[in-house]
């Protein structure tokens, strides 16, 4: 089977190649580059013994992603191409818009016209907003608080109407609660481009000495020890979330939503401590105000991915902090240029 991935050159699509090929599935990379670094392609290569088909563009480029399609003769689409910076899309909306929605529109035009009709979407659990109770299951309301969650929400309403109009499609909908660790081998990672504005690789710069403290955005929610709390499940876990949804129901028509979460809440403060041990590195950190729209707790109920996909999230919380400690210490810069 070949599967187009756009935006492959990413965190989370590069950590899913790599599952895709172990189980024998053909990734083919399409990525403008525009948030990731050439030098990936040469780590997948490292990592996996073979040599990944790349195809630098945009997903708005509807000619160039038809002509893909069919030289590849793709089977299916796995989309994590998008813009993904909460604040960043609070200052250009447009630009959010342009890319996540109109680039989604784009992209599932060219699939019609290649004849392809299986996709698989990277949402996100922020299309449930400020949640009334833990955990969250996938029937829980959905809102959106700002451009970037609204985008993924328009794009999830977007793809419903178009599967209801075309039920031979199969879309599957995966919301992923806070993805963070690297591959095993310490040789990919997430490397955010400037000021990180993620809690785990903020944590491993300063571990590395890039940043000279944590700021603690709020200690007085109501949560157990007052820091936000969050269901952080490692790349790797969600990267097979995404080989069970494709084997799964990929080939099965409808629309298909799941969430990609371990089924725990850790705090901030939990996070810097199972860092800490990981590391051998002591965090300094300073509570500051809380973050304008965060909110106090979000974890997944991950019971329907278990019970249809056969899929669950089996790595530890030391797993995600050792392996993210590992791509830092060994890359303090990330990828080379
Ligand atoms: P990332 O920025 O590392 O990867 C996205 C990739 O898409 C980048 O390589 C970028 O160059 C590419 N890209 C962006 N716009 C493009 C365009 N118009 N055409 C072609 N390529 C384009 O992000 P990630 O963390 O790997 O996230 C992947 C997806 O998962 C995104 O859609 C994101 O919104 C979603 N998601 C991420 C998180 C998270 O915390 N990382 C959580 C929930 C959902
Ligand atoms: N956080 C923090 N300091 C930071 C970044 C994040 O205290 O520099 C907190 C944030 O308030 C939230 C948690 O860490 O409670 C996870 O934030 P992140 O941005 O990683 O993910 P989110 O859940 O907001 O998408």
């Amino acid at each position: 089977m070949n599967v187009l991935v756009t935006g492959g050159m990413g965190y989370i699509g590069s950590h899913t190649c790599i599952q895709l090929l172990q189980a024998n599935i053909t990734p083919i990379i399409f990525d403008n580059l525009y948030n990731s670094k050439a030098s990936v392609t040469s780590r997948l290569h490292e990592v996996t013994g073979q040599e990944l088909a790349f195809v630098k563009g945009d997903i708005r480029d509807k000619e160039l992603l038809v002509s893909t399609m069919r030289q590849y003769n793709i089977d299916a689409v796995i989309h994590f191409a998008g813009l993904k910076a909460v604040g960043e899309s609070v200052q250009k909306p447009l630009e959010y818009y342009d890319n996540n929605v109109n680039g989604t529109l784009v992209l599932v035009d060219a699939m019609r016209e290649a004849g392809v009709n299986s996709l698989i979407f990277s949402s996100s659990a922020t299309v449930y907003g400020d949640p009334h109770t833990v955990p969250i299951t996938e029937d829980f309301p959905t809102s959106a608080t700002n451009p970037y969650g609204r985008s993924k929400l328009m794009v999830e309403e977007c793809l419903t109407d178009f599967q209801k109009a075309n039920p031979d499609w199969s879309i599957t909908l995966l919301r992923y609660f806070n993805p963070v660790g690297s591959h095993q081998s310490g040789r990919l990672g997430e490397d955010p481009q400037g000021i990180p504005n993620n809690l785990m690789p903020f944590v491993a710069q300063v571990a590395v000495g890039r940043r000279e403290y944590l700021s603690v955005f709020g200690d007085d929610y109501a949560t157990p020890d007052g820091t936000g709390v969050r269901d952080y499940i490692h790349v790797m876990d969600l990267a097979d979330g995404h080989i069970a949804a494709l084997t799964k129901v990929g080939d099965r028509s409808g629309l298909h939503t799941f969430n990609l979460g371990t089924g725990n809440g850790s705090s901030v403060l939990d996070m810097v401590k199972a860092f800490e041990q990981a590391s051998g590195k002591s965090i300094a950190y300073k509570i500051a105000p809380r973050r304008a729209g965060d909110i106090a707790e979000c974890w997944a109920d991950p019971a329907k991915a278990e019970k249809e996909l056969g899929w669950k999230a089996t790595r530890s919380l030391q797993q995600m902090t050792q392996d993210t400690w590992r791509w830092q210490s060994e890359n303090p810069n990330g990828y080379p240029e």
